[in-house]
């Protein structure tokens, strides 16, 4: 045995692996146990083409999009997802978001970059949605940006922090209709007044935890047209799933 097989060795009989989700012990690094893994409603197969909600059919590499998107096109161009919103994916999204495991953001970025495969072949650069400054304070971290980094990391794509800015806090999009959350996100996010021109001829991937009416993705997609992107898509950790 090597000195390093030893000393890895050593280290996982102090610190032995763990699931992510119920702290349960698991075979390897950064996975889940059987049964969180079971409950963790992965995307695969063929998806909508725009927000990557998963849709019924074989994929045969046809561009096919969901009802929502064909009822609402969306202002971005392609969209991908890791998780259906729900079960574990749910309890993932919302310990990331408000619970302060940020160690989370690493682990979960692989299944975003196996979703987000098809849409970083290009070198995008990656920009997360913003957080208004005053929540920032309050939460000290940003969900979105944690995710933005470790997909950098892993896909060697390049991030920008702070390429978008919300000018104004807005309410809590929760039990609003999208028209109501498109007017109060009208305005709201912006090229940051600095950094903003990062995004000028670029294809832009937007980075979110989780896309529910595509609202807040909707706006941040105009500020990077209006900071002169040439092409911009999203890429989420969990969708979520209204209908299937
Ligand atoms: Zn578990
Ligand atoms: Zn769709």
């Amino acid at each position: 045995m090597t000195l390093r097989l030893r000393i890895q060795t050593a280290v996982s009989l102090v610190y032995p692996a763990r699931c992510l989700n119920c702290g349960g012990l698991v075979e390897s690094d950064f996975g889940l146990c059987s049964a969180c893994w079971r409950d963790t409603d992965f995307i695969s197969g063929l998806v909508c083409d725009s927000c990557g909600v998963p849709v019924p059919g074989e994929d045969d590499g046809q561009h096919v999009e969901c009802d929502e998107c064909l009822s609402t096109p969306r202002d971005w161009s392609r969209g991908r997802a890791a998780l259906a919103y729900g079960g574990q994916g749910r309890r993932l999204v919302l310990a990331l978001k408000h619970g302060d495991r940020t160690d989370l953001a690493r682990p979960v970025s692989a299944w975003m970059a196996r979703a987000a495969a098809p849409l970083l072949a290009d070198e995008p650069l990656l920009v997360p949605v913003p957080l208004h400054w005053s929540r920032l304070l309050r939460r000290r971290y940003n969900q979105s940006a944690l995710l933005a980094q470790a997909l950098a990391a892993r896909t060697g794509c390049e991030w920008c922090p702070d390429a978008l800015m919300r000018t104004v806090q807005t309410p809590m999009l929760e039990g609003r209709t999208r028209q109501e959350r498109v007017t109060l996100l009208e305005h709201a996010i912006r090229p940051h007044q600095r950094m903003g021109y990062r995004v000028a001829g670029r294809h832009v991937v937007l980075i979110d935890d989780v896309l529910t009416s595509g609202a807040t993705l909707s706006a941040c997609t105009r500020a990077c047209y209006a900071a002169g992107a040439t092409k911009v898509s999203v890429v989420v950790l969990a969708r979520v799933v209204t209908a299937l």
